[in-house]
Protein backbone atom coordinates (compact mmCIF):
# COMPACT_ATOMS: atom_id res chain seq x y z
CA UNK A 1 0.00 0.00 0.00
CA UNK A 2 1.37 3.44 -0.97
CA UNK A 3 0.37 6.46 1.73
CA UNK A 4 -0.87 9.27 0.20
CA UNK A 5 1.22 12.00 0.31
CA UNK A 6 -0.81 15.41 0.55
CA UNK A 7 1.18 19.04 0.66
CA UNK A 8 -1.00 21.55 2.74
CA UNK A 9 -0.59 24.85 0.78
CA UNK A 10 -1.28 29.07 0.67
CA UNK A 11 1.49 31.24 0.20
CA UNK A 12 -0.56 33.28 2.08
CA UNK A 13 0.53 33.00 6.16
CA UNK A 14 -2.06 32.86 8.38
CA UNK A 15 -4.84 31.00 7.19
CA UNK A 16 -5.14 27.76 8.81
CA UNK A 17 -2.53 25.14 6.84
CA UNK A 18 -0.74 24.48 10.08
CA UNK A 19 -4.39 24.27 12.32
CA UNK A 20 -5.21 21.99 9.59
CA UNK A 21 -2.55 20.13 9.11
CA UNK A 22 -2.14 19.16 12.79
CA UNK A 23 -6.01 18.48 13.55
CA UNK A 24 -6.91 16.82 10.91
CA UNK A 25 -4.07 14.58 11.01
CA UNK A 26 -5.79 13.87 14.47
CA UNK A 27 -8.66 13.22 13.77
CA UNK A 28 -7.73 11.03 11.01
CA UNK A 29 -5.32 8.73 13.40
CA UNK A 30 -8.09 9.08 15.96
CA UNK A 31 -10.15 7.05 13.26
CA UNK A 32 -7.64 4.40 13.17
CA UNK A 33 -5.82 5.83 10.11
CA UNK A 34 -1.75 5.54 10.07
CA UNK A 35 -0.66 9.62 9.62
CA UNK A 36 2.82 11.20 9.26
CA UNK A 37 2.73 15.07 9.72
CA UNK A 38 5.96 16.90 7.97
CA UNK A 39 6.75 19.77 9.23
CA UNK A 40 8.60 22.21 6.43
CA UNK A 41 7.84 25.71 7.99
CA UNK A 42 10.90 27.33 9.45
CA UNK A 43 8.64 28.50 11.67
CA UNK A 44 7.93 24.79 13.21
CA UNK A 45 4.33 25.91 14.54
CA UNK A 46 3.39 22.61 13.79
CA UNK A 47 5.92 20.94 15.45
CA UNK A 48 5.31 23.06 18.46
CA UNK A 49 1.47 22.45 18.31
CA UNK A 50 2.83 19.14 19.04
CA UNK A 51 4.59 20.07 22.50
CA UNK A 52 7.87 19.05 20.12
CA UNK A 53 11.13 21.50 21.97
CA UNK A 54 12.97 22.87 19.65
CA UNK A 55 15.75 20.43 21.47
CA UNK A 56 13.63 17.33 21.14
CA UNK A 57 13.48 17.90 17.38
CA UNK A 58 16.90 15.89 15.86
CA UNK A 59 17.73 16.34 12.59
CA UNK A 60 14.00 17.09 11.64
CA UNK A 61 12.46 18.02 7.96
CA UNK A 62 15.46 19.78 6.96
CA UNK A 63 17.41 16.30 6.70
CA UNK A 64 15.09 15.31 3.81
CA UNK A 65 16.74 17.99 2.23
CA UNK A 66 20.05 17.21 2.53
CA UNK A 67 19.70 13.45 2.80
CA UNK A 68 22.11 13.47 5.68
CA UNK A 69 20.20 10.58 7.54
CA UNK A 70 17.68 8.06 6.64
CA UNK A 71 13.92 9.67 6.49
CA UNK A 72 12.85 7.09 8.90
CA UNK A 73 15.57 7.99 11.44
CA UNK A 74 14.15 11.19 11.50
CA UNK A 75 10.41 10.29 12.56
CA UNK A 76 9.20 11.29 16.36
CA UNK A 77 5.57 9.71 17.91
CA UNK A 78 3.17 11.99 18.80
CA UNK A 79 0.93 12.26 21.84
CA UNK A 80 -1.49 10.97 19.78
CA UNK A 81 -1.55 7.26 19.02
CA UNK A 82 -1.04 6.55 14.99
CA UNK A 83 0.15 9.89 14.46
CA UNK A 84 3.88 10.09 13.99
CA UNK A 85 5.51 13.42 12.94
CA UNK A 86 8.82 14.99 11.50
CA UNK A 87 9.00 18.45 12.92
CA UNK A 88 11.19 21.52 11.80
CA UNK A 89 14.09 22.89 12.71
CA UNK A 90 15.41 26.36 12.23
CA UNK A 91 17.71 25.04 9.54
CA UNK A 92 15.26 25.31 7.05
CA UNK A 93 15.23 29.20 7.30
CA UNK A 94 18.04 29.35 4.82
CA UNK A 95 17.11 26.29 2.38
CA UNK A 96 15.89 28.28 -0.89
CA UNK A 97 19.29 30.35 -0.98
CA UNK A 98 21.59 26.55 0.52
CA UNK A 99 19.74 24.34 -2.22
CA UNK A 100 19.64 27.10 -5.43
CA UNK A 101 22.51 25.49 -6.98
CA UNK A 102 22.09 21.97 -6.37
CA UNK A 103 20.97 19.48 -9.44
CA UNK A 104 17.20 18.64 -9.16
CA UNK A 105 16.53 20.70 -6.20
CA UNK A 106 12.72 20.60 -6.61
CA UNK A 107 12.68 16.21 -6.16
CA UNK A 108 14.86 16.26 -2.54
CA UNK A 109 11.61 15.70 -0.71
CA UNK A 110 10.33 13.82 -3.09
CA UNK A 111 13.50 11.42 -3.11
CA UNK A 112 13.65 11.15 0.80
CA UNK A 113 10.44 9.87 0.40
CA UNK A 114 10.80 7.19 -1.88
CA UNK A 115 13.07 5.28 0.57
CA UNK A 116 12.16 2.07 1.10
CA UNK A 117 10.12 1.07 3.89
CA UNK A 118 9.01 4.59 5.52
CA UNK A 119 5.88 5.66 3.53
CA UNK A 120 4.55 2.42 3.16
CA UNK A 121 3.56 2.29 6.96
CA UNK A 122 1.12 5.36 6.57
CA UNK A 123 -1.81 5.76 4.86
CA UNK A 124 -1.55 9.12 4.24
CA UNK A 125 1.54 11.83 5.09
CA UNK A 126 0.87 15.56 5.45
CA UNK A 127 3.66 18.30 4.55
CA UNK A 128 2.65 21.43 6.45
CA UNK A 129 4.45 24.04 3.60
CA UNK A 130 5.71 27.46 4.98
CA UNK A 131 3.77 30.65 3.64
CA UNK A 132 5.76 31.29 0.28
CA UNK A 133 5.86 29.51 -3.12
CA UNK A 134 9.51 29.05 -2.90
CA UNK A 135 11.53 25.81 -2.53
CA UNK A 136 10.09 24.27 0.30
CA UNK A 137 6.34 24.21 -0.98
CA UNK A 138 7.83 23.60 -4.60
CA UNK A 139 9.49 20.37 -2.74
CA UNK A 140 6.15 19.70 -1.49
CA UNK A 141 3.97 19.35 -4.17
CA UNK A 142 6.60 18.05 -6.02
CA UNK A 143 6.62 15.13 -3.48
CA UNK A 144 2.48 15.10 -3.15
CA UNK A 145 -0.20 13.55 -4.92
CA UNK A 146 -2.50 15.87 -4.19
CA UNK A 147 -2.78 19.63 -2.67
CA UNK A 148 -5.47 20.55 0.24
CA UNK A 149 -5.45 24.58 0.16
CA UNK A 150 -7.07 26.00 3.42
CA UNK A 151 -8.72 29.62 3.20
CA UNK A 152 -9.41 31.92 5.49
CA UNK A 153 -12.66 33.32 5.01
CA UNK A 154 -12.14 36.66 5.46
CA UNK A 155 -12.13 39.32 2.67
CA UNK A 156 -8.48 39.42 0.29
CA UNK A 157 -9.27 35.09 0.41
CA UNK A 158 -9.11 34.88 -3.59
CA UNK A 159 -6.53 37.27 -4.04
CA UNK A 160 -3.58 35.69 -5.05
CA UNK A 161 -5.45 32.49 -5.21
CA UNK A 162 -4.54 32.81 -8.96
CA UNK A 163 -1.32 32.92 -8.36
CA UNK A 164 -1.46 29.71 -6.26
CA UNK A 165 -3.20 27.88 -8.98
CA UNK A 166 -0.82 28.75 -11.71
CA UNK A 167 2.12 27.47 -9.57
CA UNK A 168 -0.02 24.18 -9.25
CA UNK A 169 -0.74 23.81 -12.87
CA UNK A 170 3.25 24.97 -13.59
CA UNK A 171 4.03 22.23 -11.32
CA UNK A 172 1.75 19.52 -13.01
CA UNK A 173 3.33 20.22 -16.52
CA UNK A 174 6.77 20.28 -15.32
CA UNK A 175 7.68 18.59 -12.32
CA UNK A 176 4.66 16.96 -11.12
CA UNK A 177 2.10 15.61 -13.88
CA UNK A 178 -0.26 13.62 -11.32
CA UNK A 179 -0.54 16.47 -8.74
CA UNK A 180 -3.96 16.33 -7.92
CA UNK A 181 -6.60 18.97 -5.92
CA UNK A 182 -7.65 17.45 -2.79
CA UNK A 183 -9.53 20.05 -2.06
CA UNK A 184 -10.25 24.16 -0.61
CA UNK A 185 -11.37 24.04 3.46
CA UNK A 186 -12.99 27.13 4.27
CA UNK A 187 -11.42 28.27 7.65
CA UNK A 188 -11.90 30.74 10.28
CA UNK A 189 -15.61 30.65 9.72
CA UNK A 190 -18.03 32.99 11.45
CA UNK A 191 -21.62 32.50 10.50
CA UNK A 192 -22.96 35.32 11.86
CA UNK A 193 -20.77 37.69 9.93
CA UNK A 194 -22.21 38.51 6.68
CA UNK A 195 -18.66 39.19 5.27
CA UNK A 196 -17.70 35.47 5.99
CA UNK A 197 -20.28 33.77 4.43
CA UNK A 198 -19.88 36.11 1.46
CA UNK A 199 -16.32 35.02 0.65
CA UNK A 200 -17.69 31.36 1.66
CA UNK A 201 -20.08 31.71 -1.05
CA UNK A 202 -17.60 33.36 -3.32
CA UNK A 203 -15.16 30.11 -3.07
CA UNK A 204 -17.91 28.05 -3.36
CA UNK A 205 -18.98 29.34 -6.51
CA UNK A 206 -14.91 29.51 -8.15
CA UNK A 207 -13.92 26.10 -6.79
CA UNK A 208 -17.03 24.03 -6.82
CA UNK A 209 -17.20 20.99 -5.54
CA UNK A 210 -13.71 21.04 -4.95
CA UNK A 211 -14.55 22.67 -1.66
CA UNK A 212 -15.39 20.92 1.15
CA UNK A 213 -18.98 20.72 3.03
CA UNK A 214 -17.76 21.20 6.28
CA UNK A 215 -16.24 24.62 7.25
CA UNK A 216 -14.41 25.26 10.12
CA UNK A 217 -15.51 27.76 11.99
CA UNK A 218 -13.54 30.31 13.92
CA UNK A 219 -13.05 29.08 17.77
CA UNK A 220 -11.24 30.34 20.87
CA UNK A 221 -10.24 26.58 21.76
CA UNK A 222 -8.37 26.10 18.68
CA UNK A 223 -6.55 29.36 18.75
CA UNK A 224 -5.43 27.94 22.56
CA UNK A 225 -4.26 24.61 21.96
CA UNK A 226 -1.14 24.93 20.12
CA UNK A 227 0.15 27.07 23.48
CA UNK A 228 -0.55 23.52 25.73
CA UNK A 229 0.87 21.95 22.80
CA UNK A 230 -1.99 19.75 22.10
CA UNK A 231 -4.16 19.62 18.86
CA UNK A 232 -7.56 20.84 19.89
CA UNK A 233 -8.77 17.19 19.84
CA UNK A 234 -6.67 16.66 23.00
CA UNK A 235 -7.58 19.81 24.14
CA UNK A 236 -11.51 20.50 24.15
CA UNK A 237 -12.53 17.23 21.93
CA UNK A 238 -16.45 18.93 22.45
CA UNK A 239 -15.56 22.58 21.27
CA UNK A 240 -16.73 23.38 17.71
CA UNK A 241 -13.54 23.80 16.15
CA UNK A 242 -12.51 19.96 17.51
CA UNK A 243 -15.82 18.88 16.21
CA UNK A 244 -15.42 20.68 12.59
CA UNK A 245 -11.98 18.55 11.95
CA UNK A 246 -13.71 15.27 13.02
CA UNK A 247 -16.76 15.93 10.33
CA UNK A 248 -13.79 17.33 7.84
CA UNK A 249 -11.93 14.39 8.63
CA UNK A 250 -15.12 11.95 7.52
CA UNK A 251 -15.85 13.87 4.61
CA UNK A 252 -12.16 13.80 3.85
CA UNK A 253 -12.25 9.59 3.97
CA UNK A 254 -15.56 10.04 2.07
CA UNK A 255 -14.22 11.32 -0.55
CA UNK A 256 -11.48 9.33 -1.09
CA UNK A 257 -13.59 6.44 -2.49
CA UNK A 258 -15.42 8.51 -5.24
CA UNK A 259 -13.48 8.50 -8.65
CA UNK A 260 -10.52 11.79 -9.01
CA UNK A 261 -11.83 14.65 -10.30
CA UNK A 262 -15.11 14.59 -8.79
CA UNK A 263 -14.95 15.94 -5.56
CA UNK A 264 -17.89 15.98 -3.33
CA UNK A 265 -20.54 16.10 -6.08
P1 LIG B 1 -0.85 29.16 8.67
O1 LIG B 1 -0.22 27.85 8.99
O2 LIG B 1 -1.57 29.18 7.35
O3 LIG B 1 0.10 30.31 8.79
P2 LIG B 1 -2.22 28.83 11.20
O4 LIG B 1 -2.87 27.50 11.14
O5 LIG B 1 -0.95 28.94 11.98
O6 LIG B 1 -2.01 29.42 9.74
O7 LIG B 1 -3.31 29.84 11.78
C1 LIG B 1 -3.00 31.21 11.97
C2 LIG B 1 -3.54 31.67 13.34
O8 LIG B 1 -4.96 31.53 13.34
C3 LIG B 1 -3.03 30.82 14.48
O9 LIG B 1 -2.84 31.66 15.60
C4 LIG B 1 -4.15 29.85 14.74
O10 LIG B 1 -4.19 29.42 16.09
C5 LIG B 1 -5.38 30.68 14.39
N1 LIG B 1 -6.47 29.85 13.89
C6 LIG B 1 -6.43 28.96 12.87
N2 LIG B 1 -7.62 28.37 12.68
C7 LIG B 1 -8.45 28.89 13.62
C8 LIG B 1 -9.84 28.69 13.97
N3 LIG B 1 -10.62 27.83 13.30
N4 LIG B 1 -10.33 29.40 15.00
C9 LIG B 1 -9.55 30.29 15.68
N5 LIG B 1 -8.27 30.52 15.41
C10 LIG B 1 -7.70 29.84 14.39
MG1 LIG C 1 1.81 27.41 9.32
Amino acid sequence: MQAKIIAIANQKGGVGKTTTAINLATALAASGERVLLIDMDPQGNASTGFGIAADERGLGSYALLTGEAPAASLVLPTEVPGLLMIPATEDLIGADLEFAQVDSREHLIERALAEPGLVGQFGYVFIDCPPGLGLLTLNALVAASSVLIPLQCEFFALEGISQLMRTINLVRRTLNPRLALEGVVLTMFDRRNNLGQAVADDVRAYFKADVFETAIPRSIRVTESPSHGKPVLLYDYRSPGAQAYVSLAVEFLRRQTLPAGLGAA
